[in-house]
């Protein structure tokens, strides 16, 4: 039985209820009237729900899904200008006791070797990072109750965040870990994290099962009721996201906003973030044994539909993706992307070689946080490095009453400016450095309120200065 509010993963989950949605949205794909409404309500950015959704996602009329894309790209640009947060993933240790048949982690895997970083080593990474110019990290680890217990963990936030090498810090942790208990959620929350991040796979039970054969991963419920534990623990921004690839992507689609659903009807507030990984090559791992493999345009209508259905959540694209495929997306609706990004234990340090095989998953776009940097700018995008939000207390519901004031202009817009400042002042090569100054110069005019424009003004003349870390 479909329940929304029920506390069960099978109830605000409910397979039968997404049997019926995709039922109902292949009866209507070509309902071009229904199509019409759906896309009216839509502009008014209070989201849809997931049938009216699905909806669109079906539907096949060419001129309907490029209204799909204008409307995508028309609440992006509304909501998120053209502003493009960055962040980088910090890999902590590959051990893993989960059986995963997706992911080159997985137990059972003798050909990659296994690696958790010490504390030191916790350090020669973020200052890697911070060389590079990030400020925002999302960390990931295997589960292993063992080698990475919780302690590991917390441990390690403390040394991320602790670090200060030249100009560097970072302001933002945002954790990847396998589901856990209240109680751990609690202190995570205490030390600090930004967004917990926890893809769900597939909201196919079924296919979960089989996916996730072994370790306590295989437990769906547990999984899948995880952001309910977090939210219980403290944490009011969760990141959910689907790997794409291992089941019917019509399917996770209508899984994911129910999920989001949930989470709104329960908590108050939806999910911080999206991601909208897709399964890749790595160690162990053929992604053609995956039947359900999207294509990029499948994907891009996707990232539209997910846009239009939840407005004010992020979305985040990795480099998973390649530079082609992220400058595709990118108009249709994310909000972030990764840069520089290495995908195995210890790789900022010490890149791996060509040959090794330790990556979580291939990187496609390789190019350095520099380059990805100068390349969103000539596009016409502001790269952000901002976390003001998160340390000024702003999360969860509070996060989204100043996105539904409007105030994001005067926010998040001047906080991109003056975080991408410094990162000119202190990382970029000499080219970027001249377009990103030219950029600050007209952007700064799109500040609406001429206060804070003065204010935005002063705080990029202080960073010239020397002067860091201002923020609204
Ligand atoms: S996806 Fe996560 S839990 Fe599964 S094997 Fe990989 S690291 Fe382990
Ligand atoms: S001000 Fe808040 S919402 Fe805006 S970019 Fe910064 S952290 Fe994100």
């Amino acid at each position: 039985m479909y329940n929304v509010k029920s506390m069960k993963a099978e109830e605000f989950i409910s397979h039968h209820e997404i049997i019926e949605t995709l039922k109902y949205a292949e009866e209507n794909k070509n309902n071009i009237e229904l199509a019409k409404s759906i896309l009216k309500k839509a502009e008014q950015c209070k989201g849809l729900s997931h049938r009216e959704a699905s909806v669109l996602l079906a539907c096949e009329d060419k001129d309907i899904i490029n209204e799909i894309y204008t409307l995508a790209n028309k609440i992006k640009k509304e909501l998120y200008g053209n502003r493009i947060v960055m962040f980088a993933p910090l890999y902590l240790s590959n051990y893993c006791v989960n059986g995963c048949v997706y992911c080159p982690y997985h137990a059972k895997n003798k050909q990659i070797p296994r690696k958790k970083l010490t504390q030191q080593e916790v350090e020669r990474e973020v200052i890697a990072l911070q060389d590079m110019g990030h400020k925002r990290l999302a960390i990931e680890a295997g589960e292993d109750p063992v080698n990475n217990p919780i302690e590991y963990i917390l441990e390690c936030v403390k040394t991320i965040y602790s670090v200060k090498h030249k100009n560097g810090a970072i302001r933002r942790v945002n954790v990847n870990i396998a589901a856990t208990t209240v109680e751990n959620y609690r202190k995570l929350k205490e030390a600090e994290i930004g967004t917990y991040i926890l893809f769900q796979e597939t909201y196919h039970k079924e296919s979960y099962e089989k996916l996730h054969p072994t370790g306590p991963k295989h437990d769906y419920a547990y999984h899948t009721e995880a952001m309910d534990r977090a939210m219980e623990g403290g944490i009011d921004d969760v990141g959910l996201g689907v790997l794409f690839g291992l089941e019917m992507y019509k399917y996770e689609f209508a899984g994911l906003l129910m999920h989001a659903e949930h989470l709104e009807a329960v908590h108050g507030v939806g999910p911080h973030t999206i991601s909208v990984p897709r399964i890749k090559r790595a160690s162990d791992i053929d992604p053609d044994v995956f039947d359900n493999g999207i294509d990029d345009d499948i994907f891009a209508k996707i990232i539209a539909c997910i846009r239009i259905a939840v407005p004010y959540t992020g979305m985040i694209i990795s480099t998973r993706e390649s530079k082609e495929c992220r400058e595709k997306v990118l108009p249709l609706g994310i909000s972030q992307i990764s840069g520089g990004s290495r995908t195995s234990v210890g790789g900022y340090y010490e890149p791996e070689a060509e040959d090794d095989n330790s990556e979580q998953f291939d990187v496609s776009d390789k190019r350095t946080l520099d380059e990805v940097v100068r390349w969103l700018m000539q596009l016409g995008y502001i790269p952000s490095f901002c976390t003001a939000c998160y340390r000024l207390g702003r999360t969860g519901d509070r996060f989204m009453q100043l996105c539904k004031a409007g105030q994001i202009q005067n926010c998040c817009h001047p906080n991109a400016l003056i975080t991408l400042k410094e990162f000119l002042e202190d990382y970029a090569s000499p080219a970027t450095k001249e377009i990103g100054d030219k950029l600050i110069d007209v952007e700064l005019k799109n500040v609406p309120n001429e206060k804070v424009r003065k204010i935005a003004e002063q705080n990029l003349s202080d960073i010239k200065s020397g002067l860091r870390d201002f923020r609204f």
